[in-house]
């Protein structure tokens, strides 16, 4: 019985497998059937929701499994859902609340269709870190792969989303991107389809505070050059590692840019190699440098231009530190972590929010608390209704 319902919109015998972690609501639908096509009006099971997502792998690159699955419960939900190409296999989805058009305002409609245009956009991702390990649940704490980072986040935004949709505010959508892991991929297509939200709450795990501000990254990498000889003669060779150790000296001694709210940039030398063999005066050095910046990756690079003296400076990548709206009555703080949000600017002003801890993110025994699950979907739905009302009154 329960097979057959979800046989439906399972994509794959692997979906099929996890949604018996959702079986309340495929009893709802199967009771129904053949009498009432809303199978939506009991509230979303949020352990349920988020043990089914951690039950279908969705490491990095392998987010086709649980996108289809996603994308036809929230269209069980009653939502509209836009699957949105990334790659030949994963794609972002998006989802709005289904209205019956004569209930809407003219301002509401896209001309190519009948689908709302939300005001408010609860996001997050849908990828996770290796390795995928499945879900388990141990008192108050929900373990698997992403139950923190964030598959459990991503439940709560669906939970308060369906909320609000059954309780009539038709102005709240969702976006769930893939690649947040590995580049950002997801998001950076997904800024292609903004659709004139005004917010963005982005869902990453900060113990249920708002965020103030998230930290950037620059990646560089610095090359030594030399030149090889026998190291029993020196003088007649040129050595790239030491050149490259003394300008890793000399980058302790630069004043690098310091923020108000983020503090000071700091900086991890993550990767160094360099040389041919122990008895060779060595040719070639390099090493990578991760700075977590705190302004304009710009600033950094004007600073550290000194080092050019003895090594060449290669840039790898740079994401913006964020500074991000808050809303009055949530605790806030600042986090060292960059997110989606620097690729996803078309969606409106930026918030970070979500329930989970960033120190158990990505960890072997990963997991995130149910009392919190349970608490930020209230969160979210107190977030989006004053976001809301600022819109409303900023209209008046
Ligand atoms: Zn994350």
């Amino acid at each position: 019985m329960v097979a057959f319902s979800y046989r439906t919109y399972a994509a794959t015998d692997v979906c099929h497998e996890v949604a018996k972690w959702v079986c309340g609501l495929c009893v709802l639908r199967v009771d129904r059937r053949g009498q009432d096509r809303s199978v939506t009006a009991a509230a979303v099971d949020i352990v349920a929701l988020t043990r089914a997502l951690v039950d279908i792998d969705s490491t990095t690159g392998r987010e086709g499994d649980a996108g289809r699955w996603l994308a036809g419960y929230l269209r069980e939900r009653g939502f509209s859902v836009t699957e949105q190409p990334v790659d030949h296999s994963r794609f972002n989805i998006i989802a709005t609340p289904k209205s019956e058009v004569g209930s809407l305002k003219s301002d509401e409609l896209q001309t190519s269709d009948f689908r709302l245009q939300p005001s408010v956009v609860l996001s997050t991702h849908f990828d996770c870190v290796p390795p995928f390990f499945p879900s388990r649940v141990d008192g108050d704490r929900l373990y698997g792969r992403g139950a923190c980072d964030a598959k459990g986040i991503l439940a709560a935004q669906v939970a308060a989303a369906d909320r609000l949709r059954r309780d009539g505010e038709s102005r709240v959508g969702l976006l769930f991107v893939v690649g947040e892991e590995r580049g950002s991929d997801g998001a950076r297509k997904a800024n292609d389809a903004a659709n004139g939200s005004r917010y963005l709450i982005d869902g990453e795990p900060t113990d249920n505070r708002l965020g103030l501000a998230t930290r950037g990254i620059l990646r560089v990498k610095l090359r030594a050059g030399g030149r090889a000889a026998h190291s029993s003669s020196p003088e007649l060779g040129d050595s790239a590692i030491d050149k490259l150790i003394d300008a890793l000296v000399d980058l302790r001694s630069i004043a690098l840019p310091h923020d108000d709210v983020l503090g000071r940039t700091h900086y991890s030398i993550g990767l160094i190699a360099g040389g041919v063999a122990p008895n060779v005066v060595s040719p070639s050095a390099d090493a990578e440098i991760m700075f977590r910046t705190v302004s304009d990756g710009a600033e950094v690079r004007k600073a550290i231009r000194r080092l050019e003296d003895r090594v060449t400076i290669e840039h790898v990548i740079e994401v913006p530190p964020v500074k991000l709206t808050t809303v009055p009555g949530f605790e806030a703080a600042v986090f060292p972590y960059t997110t989606d949000i620097p690729f996803l600017t078309g969606w409106g002003a930026p918030l970070l929010f979500g329930p989970g801890s960033i120190r158990v993110a990505h960890a072997a025994d990963e997991y995130v608390s149910i009392t919190e699950l349970h608490a930020a979907a209230d969160h979210y739905v107190t977030l989006a209704r004053a976001l809301l009302a600022q819109l409303s009154s900023a209209r008046l």
